[in-house]
């Protein structure tokens, strides 16, 4: 029996590590359209749950070995001042867990390839078309060539062609904002390099995320009334010091010390929560199904939830189409609550009232530090 996965990101190399350790009879085989094996995008921030599901698939301790364990993160205003901030020492020490931490997407990618040196990952091997031939799926590449597999994990991301052609309503929404992330080789003076944050201002946000090895990663989010924006797509490194001019120290340090070929934009954009992910041998899994704004740090948390919940799930269901079904029950709640508290949370974080975001601010300041821990504890309220 084969399981083609479609997409060699977090989600597909994350699948693999896990029927390989559940189901090892499956044969594997990743199918990638790109033709060398890149990690698009900087860093990641990741909570809780990523590493639970790490820890249950086996990698945990190699991820953290490429990874920076968070002890703080803040909210700030523009100016830097406090409007909610999290202990993740002390959450980590009454929950047993290890809250947040960041880490280099190409770090993340080298460590979860070097654990499956077996599993085949095909390049430059882009999907155009598949279809059922009863007995399995016919896959037809760009290039016109085929091949047949038995089953199917679409983990193809957010402009999946799998969901395009099997959930033909469902478009991808542009949510108001924009955003350019970056990578600096080099540490402002004085930088707590434990201590991740969020600068909300008016209509725009700036991140700072410390990586291992003196690295940062920064992102930088512009509300921006339509997507594919021509003056954002000719924003460099001069108009992003404008844009974000004003804004505490080391925001400007730390956008003026990043190399330009080192800064991506990319509009925000997801897709409303779907009702399926099953279609008998094929499965929608991360992005594919459920891609989310980035604003709680959860999309690539919930991929790597959705492939120890599948190898789990493989264990208990020899035929992967009951699999998908069931995998489909246990995750669609779960990441439609995440999918859309995020969307919310992306309007408060990006308003540009200043009235509004003053009082957003204050009611902030009056949440007590417990709640944070309230939120951490629900991420790890997972059914894997
Ligand atoms: C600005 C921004 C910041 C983010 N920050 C965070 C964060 O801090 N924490 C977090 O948890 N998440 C974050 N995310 C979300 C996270 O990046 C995604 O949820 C995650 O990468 C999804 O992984 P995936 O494997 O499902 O999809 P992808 O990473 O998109 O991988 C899909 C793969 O499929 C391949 N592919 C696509 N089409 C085809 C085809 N037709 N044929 C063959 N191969 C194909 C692609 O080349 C790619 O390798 C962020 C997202 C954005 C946009």
């Amino acid at each position: 029996m084969k399981i083609s996965i479609i997409g060699a990101g977090i989600g597909g190399l994350t699948t693999a590590i896990a029927l390989r350790k559940y189901r090892p009879d499956i044969e594997l085989e990743i199918i990638e359209g790109s033709p060398e094996l890149k990690a698009a995008g900087a860093g990641l921030a990741l909570a809780a749950n990523a590493i639970v599901a790490f820890d249950h698939i086996g990698v945990k301790q190699q991820v953290l070995a490429v990874s920076n364990v968070l002890e703080a993160f803040r909210i700030l205003d523009a100016k830097g001042r406090v409007i909610s901030q999290t202990n993740n020492i002390a959450i980590n020490r009454n929950l047993e867990t290890i809250s947040n931490f960041s880490v280099h997407r190409a770090d993340l990618h080298r460590v979860l390839l070097a654990q499956i040196p077996d599993v085949p990952v095909l390049l430059n091997r882009k999907v155009w078309d598949f279809r059922s031939n009863g007995n399995g799926e016919d896959i037809r590449f760009a290039d016109s060539s085929t091949t047949a597999t038995d089953y199917v994990v679409a983990a193809d991301g957010i402009h999946s062609i799998f969901r395009e052609k099997l959930l033909p309503k469902s478009k991808l929404r542009y949510a108001g904002y924009t955003c350019w992330r970056g990578i600096t080789d080099r540490l402002p003076t004085n930088f707590d390099q434990k201590a991740a944050s969020e600068s909300w201002g008016l209509g725009k946000r700036f991140g700072i995320v410390p990586l291992t090895d003196g690295r940062i990663y920064w992102f930088a989010c512009l509300n921006v009334p339509k997507e594919k924006d021509e003056g954002c797509a000719a924003m460099g490194k001069k108009e992003l010091l404008e844009t974000f001019h004003g804004f505490h120290a080391p925001v400007s340090e730390i956008i003026g010390m990043t190399e330009p070929d080192k800064i991506l934009w990319n509009d925000i954009l997801d897709f409303a929560p779907v009702e399926r992910f099953a279609f008998g041998r094929v499965l929608l899994l991360g992005d594919a199904a459920h891609a989310t704004t980035p604003n709680l740090g959860q999309g690539a948390c919930q991929a790597i939830e959705d492939a120890a919940v599948l190898g789990k799930l493989l264990t208990k269901h020899q035929l992967p189409e009951v699999a998908f079904k069931a995998f489909e029950q246990i995750r669609k709640e779960r990441t439609r609550l995440i999918v859309n508290r995020s969307w919310q949370l992306g309007k408060v974080a990006q308003l540009s009232n200043p009235l509004l975001a003053g009082l957003r601010n204050f009611a902030m300041r009056l949440v007590p530090e417990s709640v944070n821990e309230r939120q951490v504890k629900a991420l790890l309220d997972v059914e894997f």
